[in-house]
């Protein structure tokens, strides 16, 4: 077993400074290690430990970890000083960079947080449309504020928190996902509604996909009733693909959300969408303001990941990885006598035990998802970085070394275990 003395001494350190440690995000259920430094897939810990990352920060780290070229680019920003707010040549360069490689968009507005672009879309939409509510999907994340966090359970993911504005979720709508039925009844029927809002992909719980034409028809349907339909693609946007779930399903959405690939693992949000729409940040009084938005280092660390995204695509070869991964840890589970479930897409898959079958929030409740989460901490102590919830997120650095690596240690993991 390893002693982690390193990791435990800054632990220690950590609980007087900051309340419950620090980084609450990578607290997923696993040992609390400290990490040293990290290249490609791999973390290091102040103990020597080395684990292979399938978590990438939730996403972001699409490039893996520390890429040469990245690294450049963001520090030949800092070195001409340009740490300021005010205009730059290389806000202007990414805005031209995201829109080209997504495809659809005319218009961009940056951000730090996913959370931050999904306030924005949703100001947008009331501000377009002149109403207030909004209708979105039982299970599907949007940031952690008061107004859009939800209690995990029949509503959302996530959880909700003590503190919160009371009555934070009035104005919201909530609907199964991959529902069409439920849908349309609601978008009929529910008063004021200015936008839906869903992850296209329902990656956070589940990594569920859309029915084939289920999201047509949330389309046709919210043009029909002159209703904003913008796709939160903070998690899908750059990973399954260059054009995100919007690429990969074929429907437009009028507002998109991006974050975490976008930036190579830099903290860069985005707001895209129709010039008609975005055009009111301008000429409609609509706010978007804040200090650190556009900030150099984003947008160098933005223009540089999605220039590379243009260049060199890696989405084929995280594909066929992704996808022998996903191969290899049903193998294993079938070679212990396991139930073990691993579904999704290549590039971000989920892995659980059960054997129901899981179309939307509340049939993802049927899986094991706790024996799961308990089986992480021993994942991680094995050298393997995965989540308690389960999805496992692909960069464009695993190759054959990780694959073995990641496979031979969730093998050791149950053997150990049993
Ligand atoms: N939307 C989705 C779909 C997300 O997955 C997340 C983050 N997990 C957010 C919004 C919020 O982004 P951030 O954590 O960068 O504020």
């Amino acid at each position: 077993a390893q002693l982690l003395a390193r990791s435990h001494e800054l632990r220690e350190r950590a609980l007087v400074r900051t309340p419950g440690g620090v980084h609450s995000n990578v607290r997923l259920g696993g040992p609390q290690v400290f990490i040293e430094y990290a290249r490609d897939a791999w973390l290091y810990d102040v103990d020597g430990e080395n684990y292979v990352d399938y978590l990438l920060g939730q996403g972001p780290n699409f490039l893996g970890h520390a890429p040469r070229h990245l690294v450049e680019a963001v520090s030949s920003a800092c070195e001409r000083g340009l740490i300021f707010g005010g205009q730059h040549k290389l806000e202007v360069e990414a805005s031209e960079v995201v829109c080209e490689a997504l495809g659809w968009p005319d218009m961009v507005r940056f951000g730090v947080s996913g959370t931050e672009s999904v306030q924005a879309a949703l100001r947008l939409a009331r501000a377009a449309t002149g109403r207030k509510r909004v209708i979105r999907f039982e299970g599907h994340y949007h940031g952690w504020l008061d107004n859009v966090l939800a209690a995990e359970g029949s509503l959302g993911w996530g959880t909700a928190s003590v503190g919160q504005l009371p009555g934070h979720l009035d104005d919201f709508a909530f609907v199964p996902w991959n529902d069409e039925e439920r849908f349309a009844r609601a978008i009929e029927e529910e008063p004021d509604v200015a936008a839906v809002i869903m992850e296209p992909i329902m990656i956070n719980a589940g990594v569920i996909e859309p029915a084939p034409g289920y999201l047509d028809a949330v389309r046709a349907l919210c043009s029909k009733h002159g209703v904003v339909l913008i796709f939160d693609e903070v998690i899908s946007g750059f990973r399954l693909g260059l054009g995100g779930a919007a690429a990969r399903y074929g429907v437009v959405p009028d507002l998109a959300t991006y974050g975490k690939a976008m930036a190579g693992g830099w903290p860069a949000s985005a707001l895209a969408g129709r010039a008609e729409l975005m055009e009111l940040f301008d000429k409609g009084g609509v706010n978007h303001s804040g200090t650190f938005n556009g900030s150099v280092v984003a947008m160098a660390a933005t223009h540089a990941t999605v220039s590379h995204l243009m260049d060199s695509p890696p989405y084929e070869r995280i594909a066929s990885h992704g996808g022998a991964l996903m191969d290899g840890l049903r193998g294993i589970g079938e070679a212990h006598d396991l139930p073990l479930r691993v579904e999704g897409l290549p590039m971000a898959f989920h892995v659980s035990f059960g054997t129901a079958e899981v179309t939307d929030y509340r049939s993802l409740q049927s899986l094991d998802l706790d024996r799961y989460a308990r089986l992480v901490p021993e994942l991680v102590a094995h050298g393997l970085w995965v989540a308690g919830r389960g999805v496992w997120y692909v960069s464009a650095c695993h190759g054959a070394d990780e694959l073995d690596a990641a496979l031979t240690r969730f093998d050791k993991t149950l053997t150990d275990r049993a």
